[in-house]
């Protein structure tokens, strides 16, 4: 029966098989406390409600993982999950602290700045990253920020990006056809001869998009990217390997606040 199935289905099946394999490692609240590694790492961003727990969740087919992140303490910090086989991970997802909810201090959204800008530019190990955007919201400016952070690293190729147009089950097909259309223009900035860009509709209701978002960090997790090279597995100022509960008593901070017209949380249903 298998032996039937097109090879992409095939491959769908194998990166999802791989996806399922992801385990909580450790939380941190700073680059520095970050555990060094060589191996490549993709990095889930995006800002707060756009649905990034819900599609690591469901990439990685596991009803709960990416709630570690939302537990108090936690909701501000970098989440590292370990892919492969127990023994020999081949691979590390990045959860990244939910942005733009609004109505928070300002030394909250500074706070957020530096963590992101501190990862997304100097973590070498970074091989991609998945931006989660509500298909209906479209870049906030915070998004736009974030880009911004980790453009010259995806201008030269060394980190891929993937734009995932979130909660598609709530457009029509014109306006899914707009969004993508919207979003490709965004990301027409960012493209270079050496980038590599993607853009695709995602729903957890439908799931649609989601196999082939699993065969994107499959593939981007078997790249390994050109500044993380033998003997600078270590980032700057990494003072080793701190472990969850040393770093998830650190928080207390809420979310930072979004500007613009995109603000504030927008309903779920
Ligand atoms: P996060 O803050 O980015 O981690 O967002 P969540 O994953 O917690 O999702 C925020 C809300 O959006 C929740 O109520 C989810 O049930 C809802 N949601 C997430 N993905 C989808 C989707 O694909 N379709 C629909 N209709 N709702 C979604």
């Amino acid at each position: 029966m298998t032996s039937s199935l097109p090879a992409a289905d095939a491959d769908a099946r194998r990166a999802l098989a791989w996806t399922h394999t992801a385990r909580f490692l450790t939380t941190a609240a700073q680059l520095h406390q970050l555990p060094a590694t060589e191996l490549p790492e993709i990095a889930f961003v995006g800002r707060s409600n756009a649905g990034k727990s819900t599609a690591i969740n469901l990439l990685t087919q596991q009803k709960r993982l990416a709630f570690a992140s939302k537990t108090p303490g936690r909701t501000q910090h970098i989440n590292l999950f370990a892919l492969g086989p127990k023994d020999a991970p081949d691979a590390l997802f990045a959860d990244l602290p939910g942005y733009g909810y609004a109505a928070v201090a300002r030394g909250a959204k500074l706070r957020w700045q530096k963590v992101m800008a501190d990862y997304l530019e100097l973590r070498r190990s970074l091989s991609g990253v998945v931006l989660m955007v509500d298909s209906r919201l479209g870049f906030t400016e915070l998004d736009r920020q974030l880009l911004a952070f980790v453009a010259p690293r995806v201008g030269t190729g060394a980190v891929k990006l993937l734009v995932l147009l979130t909660k598609a089950d709530k457009l029509n097909r014109r306006e899914s056809d707009a969004a993508l259309a919207e979003a490709q223009r965004v990301l027409a900035d960012l493209a270079t001869d050496d980038s590599d860009v993607g853009v695709s509709l995602f729903s957890a209701l439908s799931r649609r998009g989601v196999a082939d978002a699993a065969q994107w960090v499959h593939a981007g997790s078997r790249s390994i990217p050109p500044d993380a090279g033998a003997g600078v597995g270590v980032d700057e100022g990494t003072q080793g390997d701190v472990r969850a509960a040393d770093a998830a008593s650190a928080d207390g901070h809420g979310e930072p606040p979004e500007h613009g017209p995109a603000s504030g949380r927008t309903p779920d249903t």
